[in-house]
């Protein structure tokens, strides 16, 4: 049997900053190197909840403050509820800087507009305006063992590229994605970086992400096949020399 999979992508025209897409580009290409059809469905003002449905996956990128303003109320109120109910079901999702933060309680732009969130993520997010510097640079964080796939290659690791003026802070039951090693991470002061709801990963990694990860990404495919074809489904090996090359390259600099 072939084996097919659903990607939603939220508001591609407004919300991918900084090669954001690239991530699209990796979890196709790895499901389609492995014989796995895949079709994008670009969530969008139109887009309805039935459409919304179908996903089997979910990817978010970054936006500046003005393009998240523009998304915010449809993204709550038409948007949110369907949302919630895939990822409950554990419906993995990756989220990247300006995404996560209309995922969580609120974010305060850097004009101290507040814009409220989907709550899905148990954080808040603020921009300090000029009164703190922006985040800007390479990342390494420091990833569990829960994101290991069996038969993969795994590294406790995980390299991006941050550039955010806003900081997000943890609510109390939440866990971070990683603990960050050199970088700004959530907010510069508890060494967090990103959180974790059911199969959903925040972060502030662009870079893109996903690239120099390839275990993260085939994480989110081996979960979005697991619970669509409720069973754990084998993900043949792929050859990254590329990609951990990259990602070493990285840690080392
Ligand atoms: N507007 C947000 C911030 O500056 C997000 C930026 C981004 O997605 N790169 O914090």
């Amino acid at each position: 049997m072939k084996h097919q999979l659903t990607i939603g992508w939220l508001y591609p025209e407004l919300m991918s900053t900084y090669g954001d897409r690239g991530n699209i580009i990796v979890l196709t290409k790895r499901c389609k190197w492995r014989n796995i059809n895949v079709s994008v469905l670009s969530i969008d003002f139109k887009t309805t909840k039935k459409e919304i449905e179908s996903c089997d996956l979910v990817f978010g990128g970054g936006s500046q403050d003005r393009q998240q303003g523009i998304v915010i109320d449809d993204l709550r109120n038409n948007k949110g509820p369907v949302l919630k109910e895939l990822f409950d079901r554990g419906i993995p999702g990756l989220f990247v800087c300006g995404a996560p933060q209309l995922l969580g309680h609120y974010y305060m732009t850097g004009d101290d507009t507040k814009l409220t969130g989907l709550g899905i993520f148990d954080m808040v997010s603020r921009h300090f305006g000029k009164s703190k510097p922006r985040c800007i640079g390479n990342t390494i964080g420091e990833i569990g063992e829960e994101f290991e796939v069996e038969g993969l290659d795994f590294r406790n690791t995980v390299v991006g590229f941050e550039n955010h003026g806003g900081r997000t802070y943890l609510g109390k039951g939440v866990q971070p994605f990683a603990k960050i090693i050199k970088g700004c991470g959530n907010n510069g002061e508890d060494v967090t970086e990103g959180s974790v709801y059911k199969n959903c990963i925040a972060c502030y990694s662009h870079g893109p992400f996903l690239p120099k990860n390839p275990h993260i990404a085939d994480w989110l495919i081996a979960k979005a096949l697991e619970l669509k074809y409720k069973k754990k489904i084998p993900l043949k090996l792929l050859d990254d020399t590329l990609e951990w090359e990259a990602h070493e390259f990285m840690l080392e600099r």
